[in-house]
């Protein structure tokens, strides 16, 4: 029997499809943005401004979520006014998202907002007060996001392409933008493009990379409904992110915040550019199934909730492939008969009865994660030990 012997080497990071995209970075707030920080998730909130406390109860859900930076709508001048105690009392850095009055660009500057977003498509005469927004932001020592989206695009821009968001007409409002910018001296700029259709957007943010430097936002604008919105998101995020496109992103539901933040947080985990957490690999049943497969895959999923531990939980419906299916898992069942077989590893370690399956996981779960916790502390000591 051999005995492992941790050396206290750090394990070498999971495999990523692509190397991030080299842009120039930013700091919103105390979140850097680009090549050379994480891919951050973020959302906007869905209250009044203006109603300060709805706002930051919302901003504590999302930022308990996993969220990373927040927006909020100004569109009008209460909100504006609700700015400075809202950016002062966020936990996590507020962009403050104008459209169509240049005025509140400048109350969310001096209200300490950690970036603000304009969209140029909709804002009146903004590239002759560029200079003005230049300046405010660039004393304030923060960034700018020019947000062009597919359903405001520059009419001028527009016009030149017979009336269609093409990719390269979005990608040209958003170039054309940040260069007035960089005529004025200012280059902390992020970049979105969105645009319903995942297929132009993917095409749009793609010529956007090979044109410039500066770190994009992606998003799916106007993606729909949870079901519909999540599934456009992941297949737009993931065909950028698989070519080290995007260092933030914002998956845009007709639903609760919440529910961007998770599904950002697992789109994310999936492409290996987060820490994996809990992961629970369930089969899709078949004619051999012994059990209610998808109740149980249900129950296991809502016990571990919120576990902050990397494991691999496989749910089975028989005891034919289950074992051999999950055989990578942490830990799994394997059920029929009106049992479940505990497997850890791919071992069989107990069998317990079906009502008992979803505590013995999560009892087992929480073992594993203990265990594994001691074992680094083990490492530890016998890194000391070795190295004496
Ligand atoms: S584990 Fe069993 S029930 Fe589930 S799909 Fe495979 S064979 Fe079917």
């Amino acid at each position: 029997m051999s005995t492992s012997i941790g050396l206290g080497l750090p394990a070498s990071p999971p495999p990523v499809l692509a190397p991030r995209r080299k842009t120039r970075q930013l700091m919103v707030g105390n979140v850097g943005v680009g090549s050379d920080h994480p891919i951050s998730v973020q959302s906007m909130t869905t209250t009044k401004t203006h109603d300060i406390n709805a706002t930051l109860q919302q901003i504590a859900q999302l930022t308990a979520a996993g969220c990373d930076i927040v927006r909020v709508a100004c569109p009008k001048t209460i909100d504006a006014e609700a700015l400075p105690i809202i950016a002062k009392k966020s936990p996590i850095p507020v962009i403050a998202d104008i459209h169509f009055q240049p005025k509140y660009i400048f109350s969310a500057i001096d209200a300490g907002c950690a970036a603000v977003r304009v969209n140029p498509g909709n804002i009146k005469e903004f590239d002759g007060r560029v200079k003005e927004v230049a300046k405010a932001a660039g004393d304030a020592g923060i960034p700018i996001r020019i947000g062009v989206n597919g359903g405001s695009l520059d009419k001028r821009i527009l016009d030149k392409y017979h009336g269609k968001a093409t990719p390269e007409a979005l990608v040209e409002s958003a170039l054309w933008e940040a260069g007035l910018f960089e005529e004025h001296g200012f280059g902390d700029i992020k970049i979105s493009v969105k645009h319903s259709d995942p297929v132009l957007m993917v095409e749009a943010y793609r010529q956007l990379a090979e044109q410039c430097d500066y770190p994009l936002h992606l998003g799916v604008t106007e993606a729909g409904p949870k079901f519909m919105g999540t599934i456009k998101s992941s297949v737009a995020f993931g065909a950028l992110l698989s070519q080290g496109i995007g260092d933030t992103i914002r998956v845009s539901l007709s639903a609760d915040p919440v529910e961007e933040i998770k599904v950002g947080d697992q789109i994310l985990q999936s492409m290996n550019l987060r820490p994996r957490k809990l992961e629970i690999v369930s089969c899709p049943s078949c004619g051999r199934a012994q059990v209610d497969v998808y109740k149980l895959a249900e129950e296991v999923t809502a016990g571990l909730e919120g576990m902050e531990f990397p494991l691999r939980v496989a749910v089975m419906g028989c005891v034919v492939n289950g074992p051999g299916e999950a055989r990578d898992a942490d830990l799994g069942v394997a059920s029929g008969n009106g049992k479940g077989q505990i497997f850890v590893k791919g071992e069989v370690i107990k069998t317990v009865p079906e009502s008992q399956i979803v505590q013995t996981l999560i009892e087992e779960a929480l073992r594993i994660a203990e265990e594994q916790g001691l074992e680094e502390i083990e490492g530890t000591k016998a890194e000391v030990k070795v190295t004496q």
